[in-house]
């Protein structure tokens, strides 16, 4: 265990401030699709509806509504990768899976489409004194580490480790942040082992006070998460963790404290 982030422990956690946003839904038109990678999906939405979307953190999420043939809903949480009131528009990134009625809507959609959306609920806006980011995670979590890389300001020291299925899926971000970005390349049959995202985690120096973000199949996230606080001794304020997606199974997320 290293005990230079014992004694920053000394310092205070960084704040997170939670904004809850007023939840309304929202009827949106398919205005482009465009593949960035050929696994990664960008849909851009438009509609009157969002001269008034707020989405104040990176890690902010929507349900996506799908009516189903039995009167029903299917309801799945998406990232608002980009978004201008004054355009009216707001920009998905879908990551192309096998199944999921989700992934199926992405990968048949029109211009002039409709779509539903709620949210976001609200956002957790961490502090502006964090200068150092750690961001790890898969194809899921890429929309929300392209937008905090993207949003992020000068003076901002960004390593982002991200875990793709090959070369062409690799995507380039434009940010004034000094930014290290490394990819681990694994079949998405390996989504669910953290083998090669912990590859590159074990040679990265992780300065004390680095806000470290992770978000990718539950059982990648539980893997880095613990070493992370186990073999390298990381606080856990410092640490947001999610599991976006559960292998296995539909419509399900994991959150760890
Ligand atoms: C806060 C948050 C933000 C998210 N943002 C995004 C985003 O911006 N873009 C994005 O693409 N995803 C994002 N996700 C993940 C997305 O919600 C899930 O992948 C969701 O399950 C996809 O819905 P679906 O209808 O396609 O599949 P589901 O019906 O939910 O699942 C069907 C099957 O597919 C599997 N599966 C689900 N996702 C994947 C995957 N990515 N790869 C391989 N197998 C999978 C499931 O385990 C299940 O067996 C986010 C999740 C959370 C919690």
């Amino acid at each position: 265990m290293d005990s230079n982030y014992l004694n920053e422990q000394a310092s205070p956690a960084p704040g997170i401030e939670r904004i809850r946003h007023d939840t309304r839904r929202r009827s949106l038109t398919v205005e482009s699709v465009v593949d960035i990678t050929p696994g990664m999906r960008r849909i851009t939405l438009s509609g009157d509806e969002l001269a008034d979307f707020i989405s104040l953190a990176p890690d902010d999420h929507i349900k996506i509504f799908l009516p189903t043939a039995d009167g029903g809903e299917e309801r799945r949480d998406y990232t608002p990768r980009r978004y201008d009131n004054a355009e009216r528009k707001l920009t998905i990134d879908f990551a192309l899976h096998e199944a999921g009625p989700v992934t199926q809507w992405a990968l048949g959609a029109r211009p002039g489409d409709r779509l539903e959306i709620g949210g976001p609920r609200g956002s957790q806006v961490i502090s502006e004194s964090v200068k150092r980011w750690l961001l790890i995670g898969d194809e899921t979590a890429l929309p929300a580490i392209g937008r905090r890389i993207e949003e992020s300001s000068e003076g901002t020291v960004i390593t982002a480790l991200a875990a793709v299925t090959g070369p062409l899926e690799e995507q380039t971000f434009e940010t004034r942040a000094e930014l290290d970005l490394r990819w681990a390349h694994r079949p998405l049959s390996e989504a669910t082992s953290a083998a090669a995202l912990l590859k590159l985690l074990h040679k990265v120096d992780i300065q004390p006070q680095t806000f470290i973000w992770i978000a990718a199949e539950a059982s990648v996230t539980r893997d880095i998460r613990a070493y992370l606080l186990t073999e390298r001794g990381y606080p856990l304020p410092w640490i947001k963790a999610s599991g976006y997606w559960v292998f296995g199974k539909a419509d399900a997320t994991e959150k760890f404290g």
